[in-house]
């Protein structure tokens, strides 16, 4: 395993482009708030990146290496948290990036939790099972020093499922020598997972979505939604939505996307999709068309959920967006430059450290039920979750309306906030010139 040269900025050794746009919402939350220079000092870089090679025998008997990082992006509000992804495009600016935006989500939702992240440059659709078992072991086996309860918890992402977690969950227990289900979040049920994860991101978006109806002027028996990405997060944000009235008239997948202004049934899609592993050729209730992946986005309807990956909305395609309405569920799918003439055009974003927090505040709540040894029920799990969405989406609308600034900028001030008071709390450099 090596660490990256403390010297060099982390993303020196990779495009710096994605961190430095991810920053701006920093620098753009600071103009809108007194904070201690020593905080945006702190901000800058990473605290700790390690990167491993992880070397697998595959089941023909060869040997092959996987890049891999985890990154504790900082540490100020409590131990760094964030996902693993298993994904063919990672690379190390990326998982920082992501860090960042963990420790932005996390203040948002005022949780004890600083922000990391972790992942591998694989694709996991060219394994066999018994390859990202030992993939996943292997993750946890290079990283297991970095990683801990009271100091970096990992959790799921993409391509990294219920039971790849309970493979990292259990390899972390046998290196450790005792069970330590507290390192990792996102556990199955049956192994120290909590009721209400599985669907916890999509829910708390829709209850961000839901809380802000009445603000957006949104009727959910008229507003149509198109979905990106139909995974575990789009997935179950179609089935709630749904469930309420909202039509779903687009959704698509990584094979391409269907269409249909009479909308779908998301159980039935997700029926198809689980025979057919695609979600084309799936019907909806009037004339169903196929149509290009990218076409989602730029679908007539009131309400847009990128739910796939980062990027996805850019100068490439924003003149063309309809959707009054950007539920940011994916992390960062809204380019810094689209996001701005969005906002400009009149669009609402909410914005992904809000938008999709409800898994990191469930993963939270498996973390507290962990360490206590006492399990909640799925109904307790699910009114924490709407009162914590409720009062954090309250707050960065009440703090946009204010200050006449966007739901993103709101929210970053607003967690910038919590961070800085963090950081404050320690002393700066004006406590020890007066000392
Ligand atoms: P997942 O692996 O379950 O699903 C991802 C989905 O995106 C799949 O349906 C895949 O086919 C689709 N996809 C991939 N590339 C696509 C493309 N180019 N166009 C359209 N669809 C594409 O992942 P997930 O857990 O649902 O996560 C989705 C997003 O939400 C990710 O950006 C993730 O970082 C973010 N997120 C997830 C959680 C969580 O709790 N799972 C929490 C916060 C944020």
């Amino acid at each position: 395993m090596t660490q990256d040269d403390p010297a060099v900025p982390a993303t020196g050794t990779d495009s710096p482009s994605m961190l430095d746009k991810a920053r701006k919402n920093l620098h753009r939350a600071c103009e809108h708030l007194n904070i201690h220079p020593d905080v945006i000092e702190e901000l800058k870089w990473p605290r700790e990146t390690l990167s491993a090679t992880l070397l697998i025998r595959m089941d023909d008997g060869s040997r092959r290496a996987f890049k891999s990082w985890r990154c504790r992006y900082n540490d100020r509000r409590g131990p760094t948290k964030g996902g693993v992804r298993f994904h063919p495009n990672v690379r190390l600016s990326e998982i920082e990036t992501l860090a960042f935006w963990m420790t932005f989500k996390c203040a948002v939702a005022d949780l004890p939790f600083g922000g990391g992240k972790g992942g591998v440059s694989v694709d996991v659709k060219a394994l066999s099972r018994t390859e990202l078992e030992r993939l996943s072991r292997t993750y946890i086996e290079a990283f297991a020093p970095f990683i801990g309860p009271d100091r970096d918890i990992l959790a799921p992402d993409l391509y990294t499922n219920g039971i790849v977690i309970a493979w990292m969950a259990d390899e972390y227990s046998s290196i450790s020598g005792q069970p330590s289900p507290t390192a990792i979040t996102g556990k199955p049920v049956a192994f120290g997972g909590t009721a209400g994860r599985k669907d916890a991101t999509a829910r708390g978006g829709y209850f961000a979505l839901r809380h802000l109806e009445k603000s957006l002027e949104i009727d959910p028996d008229k507003a149509t939604v198109a979905i990106q990405g139909f995974g575990n997060v789009g997935y179950h944000c179609a089935k709630l939505l749904h469930a309420d009235g909202y039509r779903i008239v687009g959704i698509s997948d990584s094979s391409g996307g269907i269409h249909d202004s009479d909308g779908f049934d998301p159980l039935a899609v997700m029926e198809h999709k689980h025979k057919t592993g695609s979600v084309l050729g799936a019907k909806g209730h009037g004339k169903t068309r196929e149509i290009a992946g990218a076409e989602v986005l730029t679908l007539d309807c009131d309400v847009l959920v990128p739910a796939a990956l980062e990027g996805q909305i850019t100068a490439a395609n924003w003149a063309d967006i309809k959707a009054r309405v950007i539920l940011e569920l994916a992390n960062g799918p809204v380019g810094h430059q689209a996001d701005l003439e969005l906002t400009k055009k009149g669009h609402v974003i909410i914005p992904d450290i809000l938008a999709n927090s409800g898994g990191v505040i469930v993963s939270h709540l498996e973390w507290v039920q962990n360490r206590s040894g006492y399990y909640w029920d799925n109904s307790r799990v699910r009114e924490h979750l709407k009162t914590t969405m409720d009062r954090e989406t309250q707050a960065v609308w009440m703090q946009q309306t204010e200050l006449g600034v966007s739901m993103r900028e709101a929210a970053y001030i607003h967690a910038l906030r919590r961070i800085a008071e963090a950081v404050e709390a320690r002393g700066t450099e004006a406590y020890f010139e007066g000392g």
